[in-house]
C-alpha cells in the first residue's frame, strides 16, 4: 500500500509499505478519513524526523496521520469478538502503551507506566494510508450518524477541545472566552455553540 511520510523540512513523500497484519491484541482499520491536526505542522516543519523533536523513534519512514477514522477489517486472535467486529465504524486514539497498567486500562495510554511504545502517525505508522494496525484497546466506536470526516477530526483536535470543555462542567448560561485560533480553539468554539453531528450537545444538555 502507499503511505504519506513527512520527511522533515516541509517535504512529503508517498512511499510503499507492506499491508499491515494484526498482532494478537490488534485490529486493522481500513481508513476512510484521516485528519490533519495542528501538531502535524510541527512534524511537517521539523528539521528531520520525529526524533529531532524529542519524540523518540528511530527516524525510519513512518506513515503520518494521527486522526484515524475508518472500519475494522481484521481482528487479532485475542481480541474480544463480542466487542469488536469486522465492519465496525471506529475512531482511534493514537497512543500505544502496555495496555494493562492503570493508565492504559482507563484510556490514558499516553501516560503508560511502561512508557509509550508508539505514537501513531509520529513514531508508528499512522492513518495517511489505506490500512492501519493498532491495538483494539485504542479504538472508540463511531456512531452511524457521525461521518467519517467528523470522526477523524474528533480523534485528536476536536476530541482535545471537547475534553477541555467537559472538565469545566459548563452550563449553557455561562459565557466563556477561547484564546487562539488553532484547530483545538476553533473546535472548542464549535463544540460550544453547535451540535457536531448530533453528538456534542453541551448547550442543550445543560440548559
Ligand atoms: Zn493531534
Ligand atoms: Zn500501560
Amino acid at each position: 500500500m502507499k503511505g504519506i511520510v513527512f520527511l522533515g523540512n516541509k517535504n512529503l513523500e508517498i512511499q510503499d509499505f507492506k499491508d499491515p497484519t494484526p498482532g494478537p491484541n490488534d485490529v486493522i482499520i481500513e481508513i476512510k478519513a484521516s485528519g490533519m491536526c495542528g501538531s502535524d505542522l510541527k512534524f511537517y516543519r521539523a528539521n528531520s524526523g520525529p526524533s529531532s523533536l524529542g519524540l523518540g523513534g528511530d527516524d525510519k519512514p513512518v506513515i503520518a496521520g494521527h486522526e484515524p477514522c475508518g472500519v475494522v477489517v481484521e481482528i487479532g486472535s485475542n481480541v474480544s469478538k463480542n466487542t469488536f467486529y469486522k465492519g465496525m465504524r471506529v475512531m482511534q486514539h493514537h497512543y500505544e502503551g502496555c495496555g494493562n497498567c492503570f493508565h492504559c486500562s482507563t484510556g490514558w495510554q499516553q501516560l503508560c507506566n511502561d512508557g509509550v511504545k508508539a505514537v501513531f502517525g509520529v513514531t508508528g505508522n499512522g492513518a495517511h494510508a489505506k490500512y492501519m494496525r493498532c491495538p483494539a484497546s485504542t479504538l472508540v466506536p463511531l456512531r452511524e450518524e457521525i461521518s467519517f470526516i467528523s470522526g477523524a477530526a474528533i480523534s485528536c483536535g476536536t476530541g482535545t477541545a471537547w475534553g477541555a470543555l467537559d472538565r469545566l462542567s459548563l452550563k449553557a448560561s455561562q459565557t466563556i472566552a477561547i484564546f487562539g485560533m488553532g484547530l483545538s480553539s476553533r473546535s472548542s468554539f464549535n463544540c460550544w455553540i453547535t451540535d457536531i453531528d448530533g453528538w456534542m450537545n453541551f448547550g442543550s444538555n445543560n440548559s
